[in-house]
Parts: C-alpha cells; structure tokens; sequence
C-alpha cells in the first residue's frame, strides 16, 4: 500500500518548518539568546574565553578595574558604597567571567592538563570573589550545575580550598544540603528556628515578669 504524507495544505504553505527549540545545555532553560542563556547566564560564545592570561581574562578585568578606580582606592575598595557604579560593574564582569571559565571547563572530554592555564585563572578569581564578599553559595551552585563533567570535582577542590572547609565541614554542609531534593536544610532551619527563638526570648521574659 502506497502511504501519502498526511500534511495539510495550510500548514505547508503558510507556517515556517518548525525549528528545534534551542535550550540551555547547562539548566535546560528556553530562554536563551544567541549568546547568552538568560535564566543562568552562561555564554554561548566561544569568543568570550580569550587566550590565557589575555584581553578577556580576569587579570586583564582586574586592571581595568584597578586604573579606573585609582591605585589608591582599589587597596581599600572594600569601604566603596555597595552601589557605587565601577564596584557594581566590576562584580558582574567577574560573575561574567566565572560563567565563561565554567562553561569552558565542564565540557566532555577537558582536562585538568589542557585546562591548567584556564584553571590557575579560576583560583585567582575565586580567591578575588571572596575578597569582593560575593557569597561561596553562589560560586558552589553553579559548579554543582556541571555535575558529572570530569573537571568539576577539581572546580569543588578549589572552592573547598578557597573557602577552607566550607564544603566539608559538618554544619556547612549539613546547612548545604537540600531537603528532599528541595530547599537547604538551612533555609528551613532558619524558617523553624527564627519562630522559635522569639518564642524563646518572649517566654524568659514572660517567667521573669511573673516571678517579680
Ligand atoms: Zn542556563
């Protein structure tokens, strides 16, 4: 039997071939542009990476920075107001950087050997976003992100490193870890624990008020 394709005439003429839907490779997200997914913010052009210690590397950001807020101010920039316009746009062109650095290392098939520049580059910059105060939390969930790509564990070594037992110490990672999948058990302990310590504070101020 001779089977026809069963398209209508109306779909064929009047609607374009429908594409494949572009998603993140990293949070499955749609929302992604040409070069950037915008629920994550990973960027998708190979162009952002640079040669190793180059225009496009942190060191290079890093002395731009330095220049435009003077030599002076830069070794106290810790007391710049939080919104003060270069500090705001210095800290996102190092989140920027971490994504690209990221998206490079957790590929198939990177090496810690091939990487090696690219990941000395990745220490610096971590140990700069520490000193920036941007929270460990934030650098660890998106390494968490490339979990099972071969250079991720190495990127956790680092931060543990960088933030000296962060991961491994018992509270921290007990506070890091999620619930059923779900929210951080020290999100939740917050939720019960902040509750009941007023209670707390209420009920010694109440047996002290009954006891005068
Ligand atoms: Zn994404």
């Amino acid at each position: 039997m001779h089977i026809e394709p069963n398209f209508s005439p109306r779909i064929r003429n009047d609607q374009p071939p429908m594409l494949p839907r572009k998603t993140c490779a990293f949070c499955g997200s749609v929302f992604v542009s040409q070069n950037e997914c915008e629920s994550c913010g990973r960027q998708f052009n190979k162009e952002t990476l640079g040669a190793p210690g180059g225009e496009k590397s942190f060191y290079a950001t890093k002395d731009r920075y330095k220049k435009d807020v003077g030599s002076f101010l830069a070794r106290f920039d810790q007391f710049l107001a939080k919104d003060a316009g270069m500090r705001v746009r210095y800290l996102s062109l190092l989140k920027k950087r971490y994504m690209t650095l990221l998206d490079h290392f957790q590929r198939p098939g990177r090496g810690a050997l091939s990487c090696h520049a690219y990941l000395v580059e990745f220490r610096d910059l971590v140990s700069e976003m520490k000193r920036m105060k941007i929270s460990p939390e934030y650098m660890y969930d998106l390494v968490e992100l490339g979990e099972g790509m071969p250079l991720t564990h190495k990127l956790q070594t680092i931060l543990n490193e960088e933030f000296a037992g962060y991961g491994s110490a018992g509270l921290k990672k007990l506070m890091r870890w999620r619930v059923a999948g779900g929210p951080r058990f020290g999100f939740l302990s917050a939720l019960v624990l902040g509750p009941s310590a007023i209670c707390l504070i209420a009920l010694t101020i109440f047996s002290y008020l009954v006891k005068r």
